[in-house]
Parts: structure tokens; sequence; C-alpha cells
């Protein structure tokens, strides 16, 4: 089954959108100001060592002080390894040095970047290891066969002083020599005017920084099940037709640039997907529907019959609906990118055998997906749990907020609940306060209850009070906001 690869660039984002057969798979999206760290290459500065933790703070220039952990250093990585003791954080690092170090894990909420000194920069079929001369092979690489010759290939490759060493990628499988030493020597290059950048510049700099989205889709995305690659920018189209020239070259065939009147995104429907990949509820063809939840802990998918499921085909229809929603979902955790734990809540069957297929669905639409993954069967509770590796923020992370109105609890207190709330607060008030009046500003739709159905009430309260109530409405509240003045 072939994949199309569409590259969508503004000056402030870039989207790329996989999509086989007509269906939107995948969404990766960067942008400009918020690109990730990862990858990159620093020159930092000590600023704190906690012996307590065996990490210390280092500034890297970022808005937050990124953190290294002892066994993160790279005088640690052979006994880590062995299991043998490690050299203590203390006897590393101290305060107000200058360090290399590279981002391993994105800053994620209050969290900082995670970094390391053992560095590793990716060229397209080999990873190059400046400080450790070694070549090892992509655990994908199953073959002990080729895992060897790779080995010796890229051992007589490499240049006879080479004081590094390479892992080598899946994607080096089938790559000629010259493919193989142009990558080698372009990691060493590239590695060069690294360690000439870090000796002259300021501490905090940036002494290299990861590929683009674009890039990277063409390194790593990229495979003989890719069709086309379509660009909606002539000079992105241009920079990735030379870098896939210099790296990539199978690759450049496939590149064109999309100049059509229509949004290239609506070819294929791309920004409909994002938003319904951005809703709760997925509906199914059969006229179910799935409700995904992503809370800080864990992602819930619940699948439901729609309405009326007639009682002789009670079991099938209840088959059916699973087999459809395996698929689905499967679908929506790849396209929302949903990591870490996920529970997945079919509609109960009573039936083993149809249970199998779920499952067996389940495991064939996920096999589409390159994240790793274990799934489980299903548990006593009729759930089945799954994980998903965390890689990128989800795409809901990525393009939404928490509700400010709600505050993400997905409801907000009625109208008329905000009115007795108000009306107490008032009660509450007049016994402390002794004002000439009361003013509530609030909302049109509470105020307007307060004038019409809650009229009442409200002039009740103030006939018990003794003071006169006045309404205003305030156009900035949302509907749960309010305030009580004293005049
Ligand atoms: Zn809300």
């Amino acid at each position: 089954m072939t994949e199309d690869i569409l590259i969508n660039v503004t000056p402030f984002e870039t989207r790329v959108a996989l999509v086989e057969q007509g269906a939107v798979q995948e969404i990766h999206i960067e942008r400009s100001i918020q690109r990730g760290h990862v990858g990159n290459l620093y020159l930092g500065k000590v600023v704190r060592v906690l012996p307590g933790m065996q990490s210390a703070f280092v500034d890297i220039g970022l808005e937050r002080a990124a953190f290294i952990h002892v066994g993160d250093l790279r005088q640690n990585r052979k006994e880590r390894s062995n299991g043998s003791a490690i050299t203590p954080i203390e006897k590393l690092l101290f305060e107000g040095q200058s360090l290399m170090v590279q981002v391993i894990k994105d800053p994620l909420g209050t969290k900082g970047a995670r970094l390391s000194t053992q560095v590793s920069i990716a060229g397209r079929m080999l990873v190059y290891l400046p400080h450790e001369p070694h070549v090892g092979i992509s655990q994908k690489i199953e073959s002990e066969e080729d895992r060897i010759a790779l080995r010796e290939r890229v051992i007589r490759l490499s240049v006879p002083d080479e004081k590094g060493g390479f892992i080598v990628r899946t994607q080096a499988e089938g790559a000629t020599d010259e493919e193989l030493v142009a990558d080698q020597s372009y990691l060493r290059t590239l590695w060069n005017s690294i360690q000439e950048k870090a000796r002259s510049q300021p501490t905090p700099s940036l002494l290299y920084n990861d590929l683009t989205l674009a890039q990277r889709v063409l390194r790593d995305m990229v495979g003989p099940h890719t069709g086309t690659i379509t660009v909606d920018s002539r000079s992105t189209t241009q920079s990735l037709l030379e870098w896939a020239a210099a790296y990539t070259p199978s690759v450049l065939e496939r590149i064109r640039h999309y100049s059509g009147e229509r949004p290239l995104f609506d070819t294929a429907n791309v920004d409909e997907e994002i938003a319904r990949a951005l809703s709760r509820r997925v509906d199914l063809k059969s006229g179910g529907y799935l409700i995904i939840d992503q809370t800080e802990a864990l992602t819930t998918v619940d699948v439901n019959t729609g309405g009326f499921v007639g009682g002789r085909n009670f079991d099938d229809t209840i088959f059916k609906t699973n087999l459809e929603a395996a698929v689905a979902l499967a679908r929506q955790l790849r396209l929302r990118n949903l990591g870490g734990i996920i529970v997945l809540d079919f509609i109960d069957m009573d039936d083993a055998e149809h249970r199998n297929s779920v499952l067996d669905e389940l495991n064939k639409a996920l096999g589409k997906d390159r994240t790793r993954m274990t799934v489980s069967g299903f548990s006593q509770l009729g759930l089945v749990e799954m994980t998903r590796k965390r890689t990128r923020d989800s795409l809901a992370h990525q393009l939404c907020e928490p509700c400010p109105t709600c505050q993400s609890r997905g409801n907000v207190r009625t109208p008329r609940t905000l009115c007795y709330e108000i009306l107490r607060e008032i009660l509450r008030e007049s016994r402390q306060f002794n004002p000439k009046e009361f003013r509530i500003l609030a909302s049109q739709d509470v105020v307007d209850l307060f004038l019409e159905e809650e009229s009442a009430h409200l002039a009740m309260l103030g006939d018990f009070i003794g003071k006169p109530i006045s309404l205003e409405v305030e156009g900035q509240y949302s509907q749960e906001q309010y305030d009580i003045v004293l005049i």
C-alpha cells in the first residue's frame, strides 16, 4: 500500500500529513517558534550540582534550566552498562563549568530539557558517536548475518584515524559503499564544525540544530512504500531537492512542487481530519462512536453503539461495531499521537471468539504504526490495556490549551446555578458589611435570568436585607464569572 506525503509550508509552521488511500494517517507539525530541541548540541554552563539527586542543572540558554543525570555523563557510560559503580556527579561536574551537552528529551510541562554528554549525531544511515570507538547495529536489523556484514563494511569504510564510532541504522540495509562513505564524511565534517564552534563561541550557545521537520521526513519517513512527496512552497521544494541530492538521492524523483490554486491540505481534507482528531467524539460508519479522553495519567477510549440496537442481531451488531472501532481507534492514536497508558473499553462481548477477532483486528491495525507499542488481552473487566511510546507531544497538547471557561472539566455551571450562588453570596455579605446598595456584575445570560425567571427571588432577597440590588452586564465575563460590588 503506498503512502503519499504532503508538506504544507508557511513562514510560521510546517505541517506534514501522511496519506494512505486518501485517508490521513499521521500529522506532524513544527512551529518555527517552538521547534523541538532533541538532538541539538549546546555549549552549556553547569549552574547547580545536586549530589543528593545525582544530577545537575545546566544553563543552555532555554527558558528553564536543563538537567543531566549522573548516568548520562559519558564518563559513566561503561560503568552503567556493565553494572559497576559509577563516579558520583560531584566528582565530575562543578558549578560554572562549561560543558558540551546534547538534548535527549524536550522540556515537557514544568520539566526542563534532559541532557546527555554522550554526543550522537544522526545521519541518513549512520549515527555518529564522536566519543566512542565502537560500531553498533540497530536492533531492528534482525538477521545476524546482515548485522555482521554491515559492521565489517562500516569499519572497513571508516577513515584510518577515525576516533569515533557509529550506530548503523535500518536505513543502511541495502546501502552502497558510496552512500555509507558519503554519510560518514558528512558526519565527520559536521562534527568538526561543531567542535570549532565550541571553541569559539560564548557559553551558553547553540552548536548544532537538528534537522527541520521537512528534512527529517525525507530521512525517516520515506521508504519503498512512499509514493510522492508534495511540497507547496517553491523555496522549500528547492532546498529539499538539494538536501535529498546530498543525502537521500533515491527520494529525489518523488519530490514535487505543488502550485495549485486549492490549498494543498484541502486536496486530502487534512484540516478536517485535524479538527476531528481534536474532538472527544469520533463517529463510526456503523452508527457507533468512540469517546477519547486524554488525562495526565492515561488515555481512555470508550466504544459505544449508536442508539437502538436490534434485538435479534444484538451480538452481531456489537461485534461489528467493536471491529470497526478497533481500526478507527488505532488510526486515532496515531493521528493524535497519544502516548503512555491507553485503556480501551470495547462494548462487552460474551463470545470469546469475537473477543479474539477484535484483538486480532486491533493488532493488525496497530501494525502500520511505527511507534513502539504493547497490547494486553482483555482483562477480567473486559478492558484492553496498551502502551504506546510517548515521543513528541500529542496533537492536542501541541495545538490546544485547557479551556479557560470550564478549566477543562468540560461543563460550566448553568446560569441558574450561578444566580443562586450570587444570591447566597449577597446574603453572606449583607451580614458582614453595610453598604447602601449591592451591584451584581455578571454575564449576559445570568443577568437575563435575574431580570426574568429569577426576578422574584432577587426582589425577595432585596426586601429581606433591606437594600437595593442592581444588575450590570459585564460583556467580558464568561458564564461562571461574576462580582458583587458594594456601593
Ligand atoms: Zn470548556
